[in-house]
Formats: C-alpha cells, structure tokens, sequence
C-alpha cells in the first residue's frame, strides 16, 4: 500500500524503493523492483540536458480524472440508447487505454449494433474508436476537442497502469483481476507499436538520484490524498523493466546515490497523431460536437455510444465520484541526443526524454481535488533550475 508519491519532501519517492510503492506516472514502473548490482558496462557517456528556463517552450495544467471505485466500465440504458461508459482512469488512462477499449467494445457489441458512436477522442476515445473499428464496427466520434486539444495531450507520457487508478479499499479481488487484465492487454499492444517511423512508443533509461542511501525511509505525502493499492509490483512483477544500482563514477550526476531503471514511454504528439491517422484511415468519421446533458445523446443517429469524456463526464452527467488531480508539466525545446530520463527523489523533479520536447514535471501539495488549471510557471522554473543543478560541476 502506498500513500502519496511526491518527488519532494523528506525521502518521498523511496517508497518505491522501500516496498510500499507509488502509484503515480512520477514514478516509473522498474522504480518498485529491487535494484539488482550492476553487472554491464556502463552506457557512453550521457549528453547534458540544457536544462534552462529560457528553452520552457510549452506549459500545460490538467485534471486527471480519478476514481476512488476505478475507472467507470459499465453499459446502462439512456432513453433509447445504450450507453457504454469508459471514462475515470485517474493517472494511468494512456497506459490502460487499450485493455479499457477492450472491455468497453465488447459491452457495445452485446447490441449487435454495427454502428456505434464514441464521445471523447483522447487516449480512451481513441483507443475505444480503434478497437471497436478492429472489430468490424463503423464508428463515428463526436467530441469537443480533439488533440491536441484534449486532456490525454498534456499528460506526461510514461507507462503507470496504477498511477491513481483507485483506492486500496475498492481494490478487491474482482478488480485486481479486471485490471491485471487491462494492463497486461494494453502493455501488449504498446510492444507492438514499437519500431515505428516517428517512435510513438519507445523504451529509454532513466536514473533515479537520491542524496540520501536509498534504504532510507521516503518521506511523508500530501495527507489529503487517499492510500492507493501498489497493483504494478504486486501483479506485473514479470513485465516490469530492471532496476540496477549505480556507483560513483557510473553516472555523470552531481549526487551520492543513483539508480538506473528501463522505462515504456509514450512520446504523444507522434502517438495521437497516429492514433488519429490509423481512426481515419479505417473509415472512421469525426464530428465536433459538445453536448451539455445526456438527453442530447439521443439526437444522434447511432443507438449504442460509448462515453470517453474524461473528466468532462463529471459535468456532462453530474458524476461527483471524479475528484480532479491537478498536474502540471513543462516541456523544454527537443533534444534528440538526450535519451535518458530522470527522477530526483525528494526534490519533486520528474524529468521524461520525449521525442516532442524533455518533459519536466512538477507537482504541488494540494493537487489532489484541485480543479485549477492556472499555469504555475514559477513552479516549472524551479523545477528546471534543480535539474540545471544536477548537470552542475562542484
Ligand atoms: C499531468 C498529467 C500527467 C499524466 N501522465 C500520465 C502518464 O504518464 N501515463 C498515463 O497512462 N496517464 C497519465 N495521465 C492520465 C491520463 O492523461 C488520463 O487518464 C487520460 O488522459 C484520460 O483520457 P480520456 O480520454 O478519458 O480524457 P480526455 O483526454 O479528457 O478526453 C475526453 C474527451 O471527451 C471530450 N468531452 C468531454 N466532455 C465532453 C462533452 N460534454 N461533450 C463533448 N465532448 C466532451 C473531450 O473534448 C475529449 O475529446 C496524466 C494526467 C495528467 C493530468
């Protein structure tokens, strides 16, 4: 069980390091294995990240959209139409997405409708869309945005299927085993779009720093923020990449204790664009639309619709059980020769090599329940002058 994952405070992310895991895209997947002594040589040299508050070319805010109960799957009758609902996937929607869309199809295809409408074209509209389309479905999606309008665009873009993705009283065994199978599914899909033109999907090494040993106790999380379950390490233990312990002199960083870790990331201006290409390309059709009340559902010409709004469902159907998870992510001009990621533990630095820009992402106490989308920019700038610091020669 895990309480909170901040990057800051006294010792915070060692909790991946120390059993209790954190469940969040701040941490990657092989942060919760066991560092095993490293037995290879060390790779060449890592180029320096130009880490410099004039090279911030984008700021982003958004909500996740958490669930205590988890992500809403379930089909129900509204006026004539059936409703499918896929939405409430907290932290982890880009990295469930596809196991999602498994689910939700085969609840729409219980219509035997072959024309099926998608709400929502983000990471779960998209995916929804596609998979349904793969079925043999023709499917339309309406949606207010699109990308890179659209939520799912800002997230970080690292693969964390139980980042937020319930609470640990709601983990029941009937829920492990629906998302044990929705992540399995859905890291299955990704390994085959690997390899790719434009590198949608990509592995890459990051490092994990720490300035104290890190069996030292992590420190204490944001209180506000409900314990989650630590679902990756206990039920993926097998898919997850490796953790190997670093010494001095194997790591060009300015900092006593370090890690390397194998992480799945998601470089999204690349995947979006290709998800929507694949969507379009398979005969799919896209309508702007937004609706204000699901009365308006029965307006279109399809019976069977599945409801990817997100967020946005908290408003369109007045569902309060999504509580807002504000985050904020800065992105600083692409480097290509960078290819590595970091993670300075208790100093809320989160750093993500992506292909459209080095991701930097900082939280803030008082995230969680925080629908506040106001760039915080002194908050980025502080977070790129501590890995500025980290490349700094002493
Ligand atoms: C800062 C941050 C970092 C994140 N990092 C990661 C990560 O690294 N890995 C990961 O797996 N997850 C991550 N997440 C979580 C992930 O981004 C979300 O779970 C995911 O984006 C949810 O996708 P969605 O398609 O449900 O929602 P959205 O992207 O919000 O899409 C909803 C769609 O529905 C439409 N819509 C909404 N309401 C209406 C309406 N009333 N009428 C018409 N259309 C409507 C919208 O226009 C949009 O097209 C992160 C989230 C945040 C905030």
């Amino acid at each position: 069980m895990q309480r909170r994952h901040f990057l800051y405070g006294a010792g915070a992310a060692v909790v991946a390091l120390s059993g209790g895991a954190a469940a969040d895209e701040s941490l990657p997947s092989s942060a919760r294995a066991p560092a095993q002594p490293i037995s290879f040589a060390p790779p060449p040299p890592l180029v320096p990240i130009r880490a410099r508050a004039d090279r911030i070319v984008a700021i982003n805010v958004c909500s996740r959209p958490f669930r205590a109960q988890g992500p809403r799957i379930e089909a129900e009758r509204i006026g004539r139409k059936t409703v499918v609902h896929n939405y409430g996937h907290g932290g982890s929607g880009w990295s469930l997405s596809w196991g999602s869309a498994a689910l939700a199809v085969r609840l729409a295809q219980v219509t035997r409708e072959t024309r099926i409408a998608v709400i929502g074209c983000g990471a779960i509209g998209l995916t929804t869309a596609l998979v349904a389309q793969r079925a043999g479905l023709h499917v339309r999606i309406y949606a207010k945005e699109r990308p890179p309008e659209t939520r799912s665009f800002n997230a970080t873009g690292v693969w964390s299927p139980d980042s937020r993705i319930c609470t640990v009283e709601h983990a029941t065994p009937e829920f492990e085993r629906r998302w044990e199978d929705m992540a399995r599914l859905s890291f299955r899909t990704y390994q085959t779009l690997l390899g790719l033109a434009d590198s949608p999907i990509e592995w890459r090494d990051g490092y994990m720093l720490s300035d104290t040993p890190f069996d030292q106790p992590a420190g204490h999380g944001d209180e506000r923020e409900p314990p989650y379950p630590d679902l990756e390490r206990r039920l993926l233990a097998d898919i997850r990449g490796p953790m190997q312990a670093l010494e001095p002199g194997q790591h060009p960083f300015q900092v006593p204790h370090a890690r390397r870790y194998s992480q799945m990331i998601f470089n999204i201006t690349a995947y979006a664009r290709l998800l929507l290409d694949d969507f379009l390309r398979l005969g799919g059709e896209i309508e702007t639309r937004a609706f204000e009340s699901p009365r308006q559902f029965a307006d279109l010409r399809e019976k069977t619709l599945v409801n990817c709004t997100g967020y946005g469902a908290r408003a369109l159907l007045g569902d309060e059980t999504i509580v807002p998870v504000r985050g904020q992510t800065a992105r600083l001009i692409p480097q290509p020769q960078v290819n590595y990621g970091v993670l300075y533990r208790n100093h809320n630095l989160y750093v993500v090599p992506r292909r459209d820009g080095i991701l930097v992402q900082a939280q803030a106490d008082g995230d969680f329940g925080n629908a506040d989308t106001t760039v915080d920019r002194a908050a980025s700038e502080a977070a790129v002058a501590r890995l500025a610091g980290l490349f700094a020669t002493k």
